[in-house]
């Protein structure tokens, strides 16, 4: 199994050259809820492979998660994130609603010192200004005025992005030794902007510092944020792999070390235009545990685990003592 995740991005396919295995299948968080092939990549591509119209698939592609799963276990080297945001570009699926988009902070404004290392933080974090004043003190890191929130939008529910948007947005992180960025979504997509640049996701900077090491604990339930470690597969799998080794604590990954997520929030449920159903999620990753603690990496966890469960739940940053 371990042998699919040897894959060259350049090699990509694209959904004409599914294969109908089904192995998406069993990562994905929306199949196992729904057990309903047609809001799969696997049903997506045998829609499309057989006529169907794109208008067609529009209902079932809004309900990806953008968990980005299924990629690393597809033998065809299927760009499923990427098959799936072009179908909701084409079919231009959700406008961005009038004030559910927050505005974007400070978009003139440009990192100072372009020798440090930069933040950006995502929605959760800014909610969160505790844990994001936390972060950047631990991290020693600055935090830039423009978290492309609005651009993460745009890119998930397929509006389009103005160039000179895109530019005045990216033209700041070209000189930072590194950028740490909280949504995994937009770290893939600045992986293929900012080739050059050394872009991790926070939850792998934050494990990676040693007072956060020191914190964790082996009774602990460490929950990954699934889109920043599928972005990078091979390499944070290695990561994990290390942290599982020096600290002994469970992780929400499944027997292919793939990241089962809890939430599984669709594109209507991020917008705020429908109720989330996390619980089934989180009950689901808590089954069959003993754990004394939850330690999160996204903020999003930490709410769907305080609703359901009864031991303490923490943020990554969290866990450094003193
Ligand atoms: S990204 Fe996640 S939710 Fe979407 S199809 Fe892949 S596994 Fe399913
Ligand atoms: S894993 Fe890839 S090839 Fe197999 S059904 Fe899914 S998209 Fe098609």
């Amino acid at each position: 199994m371990f042998g699919f995740y040897k894959k060259s991005p350049a090699a990509r396919k694209n959904y004409s050259d599914c294969s109908g295995c089904s192995l998406c299948l069993l990562v994905c968080p929306v199949w196992r809820k729904s057990r309903d092939v047609s809001l799969t990549p696997h049903g997506h591509a045998k829609a499309l492979q057989n006529g169907i119209s794109i208008a067609e698939v529009a209902a079932s592609v809004k309900n990806c998660t953008l968990c980005m799963a299924c990629e690393p276990v597809c033998p065809e080297n299927i760009d499923i994130i990427g098959m799936i945001l072009g179908l909701r570009r084409q079919q231009v699926l959700w406008e961005r609603p009038p004030g559910r988009d927050r505005a974007c902070r400070g978009q003139e404004a440009a990192p100072t010192d372009t020798s440090s290392t930069m933040l950006l933080p995502d929605q959760a974090l800014h909610a969160h200004p505790n844990i994001l004043a936390r972060v950047a003190a631990l991290l020693e890191i600055s935090i830039s005025e423009d978290d492309g929130a609005d651009i993460s939008l745009a890119l998930e529910s397929g509006a389009t992005i103005a160039e000179r948007r895109l530019q005045r947005f990216l033209d700041p992180l070209r000189k930072p030794k590194k950028i740490i960025v909280a949504d995994g979504l937009l770290l893939r997509y600045l992986k293929q902007w900012l080739p050059d640049a050394n872009t991790i996701g926070l939850g792998e900077a934050l494990s990676g510092h040693v007072a956060v090491r020191r914190g964790l604990r082996a009774t602990d339930l460490y929950m990954i944020e699934p889109r920043a470690y599928h972005t990078d597969y091979q390499r944070t799998v290695k990561h994990y792999d290390r942290l599982r080794a020096d600290h002994g604590c469970a992780f929400n990954l499944d027997l292919q070390r793939i990241v089962i997520p809890a939430t599984a929030r669709n594109l209507p449920q991020r917008l705020g235009l429908a109720a989330s159903n996390d619980e089934g999620q989180a009950h689901w990753a808590l089954h069959g545990r003993n754990i004394s603690r939850i330690v999160v990496e996204s903020l999003e966890d930490l709410a769907a685990f305080e609703n359901v469960s009864d031991v303490p739940v923490m943020h990554l940053a969290e866990v450094v003592q003193g």
